[in-house]
């Protein structure tokens, strides 16, 4: 039998304390997650999943579409950026 009593217990936490955009290095109230993933079958599907937080700058969007080029993910031809397949961007950026 375990025998409990009322105690105060101070414990630390890890608490969110300011928000810096992954891009840029600037904190932001704000930031946005971004994920891209490769999509495709494998158990390493859902490894694949990459989130950054960006603040609201075009070039941080661009910046973080830049990272995810550099990735493995971006290898497959099943590849999503922000919700979107990379196959149909690419044609809109005129890969
Ligand atoms: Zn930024």
């Amino acid at each position: 039998m375990t025998i409990y009593e009322e105690r105060e217990v101070t414990r630390k936490e890890r608490v969110p304390v300011r928000k810096v955009c992954d891009i840029c290095g600037q904190e932001s109230k704000q930031l946005r997650n971004i994920s891209h993933n490769h999509n495709s079958w494998g158990n390493d599907s859902c490894d694949s999943y990459e989130t950054i937080e960006i603040c609201q700058k075009d070039e941080c969007y661009l910046g973080a579409f830049k990272k995810f080029e550099e990735s493995n993910n971006s290898k497959y031809d099943t590849a999503e950026f922000d919700g979107m397949e990379y196959s149909k961007l690419r044609i809109l950026l005129c890969k």
